[in-house]
């Protein structure tokens, strides 16, 4: 990270969303690290290991957080390939293997944010292909991906369910959405009309061909702790653990790129005879950012922990480490931003960059309302839910 992207971030970071060449360049270079998804590397990324995966997002925040949708959006439709279609895989898996595949993940639509019952997008079963209507909305990597894992109703039976699309085969066009922070990372709409997909790669078809083939199942890259969430939990539940642990310690990390300029600053820069940081009020707002990170990023690894043990606790640990994650983001950035003075306002240096994109963290992957929601559900129990 110091060394290919902490140079370029600032600079390329504002001239807006990576290009499709761009995106693959990054990938490339994270693959030499390991970090990609094709199934041998995914396994090591988040099966061995859940804790890889904290550090991974740590990291990426601490350099330049628009790296993260392009990662954190292609391991989910990446992990269905080898279960898709024969020819879906005999198309994707060597592009997979050189680490050439964006994907994105399309849940949200205009009409359902928070409320992910009230999607309008349908799939209607005709034959051997089923037939996709419909628009999504804030969807990261939107513009760019080969591959697309979108949320249906499967109109034949009333429930939701995913397809694991490939644009070249099932094309659907797409609309750049411009945003306060993660300037380089693509997100947008996506249109589909009468976008056709083969059955074979629909969700509830892959997981049962995974479930009847132990060597397939060898294949996914799924933690002995995460199965046992799968068996307790729904399906997307469980697996959105281990993202918003992600988005926490990814938010640590900004927050830990803050500080660490901060501390050079209060040091450096003298006004009244000496250094800023001997000022009693500068030292407050160092103590305040540094317990702020410590605490986030215990809260954080603590509920990777639980994901790889595979406790139930893994579901409250994880929200609750998104919320507080995201929020110590804004308010040590904030911090960092006041003790940089007029500075820290300058695009000269990279506290605005980490101001603006830690003020995003609070929203994907689960709002911190909804975040809360969960964590006082899942204190109280059964019969609690606020929101259904
Ligand atoms: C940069 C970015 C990238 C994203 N990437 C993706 C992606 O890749 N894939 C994808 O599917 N989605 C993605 N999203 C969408 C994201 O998940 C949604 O924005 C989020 O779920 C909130 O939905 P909404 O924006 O429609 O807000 P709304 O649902 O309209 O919520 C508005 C406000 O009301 C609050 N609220 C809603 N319901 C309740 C309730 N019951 N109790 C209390 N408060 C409530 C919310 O917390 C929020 O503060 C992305 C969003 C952004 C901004």
């Amino acid at each position: 990270m110091e060394k290919e992207f902490a140079p370029i971030a600032n600079e390329r970071d504002k001239n807006g969303p990576f290009t499709k060449e761009e995106a693959v360049n990054i990938m490339k270079k994270f693959k030499q690290i390991g970090v990609a998804f094709d199934p041998e590397s995914a396994k090591a990324l988040y099966a061995e290991d859940p804790v890889i995966y904290g550090i991974v997002s740590e990291e990426v925040g601490r350099v330049w957080a628009s790296l993260l949708p392009l990662i954190g959006m292609t391991g989910l439709p990446a992990m269905f390939v080898p279960l898709a279609s024969k020819q879906t895989q005999d198309r994707l898996m060597p592009k997979l293997e050189q680490a050439e595949l964006i994907g994105c993940f399309a849940e949200t639509e205009p009409e359902a944010g928070c409320d992910t019952s009230e999607l309008k997008t349908t799939a209607q079963l005709e034959g051997e292909e089923y037939v996709i209507n419909g628009a999504k909305t804030w969807i990261s990597n939107a513009s760019i991906a080969d591959i697309a894992f979108v949320g249906a109703k499967d109109l034949g039976t009333g429930t939701e369910t995913f397809f694991l699309l490939e644009k070249e085969v099932s094309p659907f066009d797409t609309n750049e959405l411009h945003k306060l922070g993660w300037k380089a990372a693509p997100t947008g709409e996506m249109f589909f009309e009468d976008c056709r997909v083969t059955k074979e790669n629909e969700m509830s078809i892959m997981m049962s061909k995974a479930l009847s083939d132990p060597e397939l199942m060898k294949l996914l890259p799924i933690s002995e702790g995460m199965m046992q969430l799968l068996s307790q939990l729904s399906p997307f539940t469980a697996l959105m653990t281990l993202p918003r642990c992600s988005m926490a310690l990814a938010s640590i990390g900004i927050a830990q790129a803050a500080f660490e300029a901060s501390i050079k600053h209060a040091k450096e820069r003298i006004q009244f005879g000496k250094p800023i940081g001997k000022f009693q009020l500068i030292q407050e707002m160092l103590y305040r950012m540094n317990v702020l990170i410590e605490t986030g990023r215990l809260l954080g690894y603590k509920a990777i922990e639980a994901i790889a043990k595979g406790s139930l606790e893994a579901r409250r640990l994880s929200s609750m480490a998104k919320i507080y994650g995201g929020e110590a983001a804004v308010k040590v950035t904030y911090d960092a931003l006041q003790i940089h003075g007029g500075l820290g306002l300058s695009d000269e240096l990279p506290l605005e960059r980490y101001y603006r994109d830690a003020r995003m963290m609070t929203i994907p992957d689960g709002t911190s309302e909804m975040m809360k929601l969960i964590t006082g559900y899942t204190i109280l129990g059964r019969g609690y839910s606020a929101y259904t």
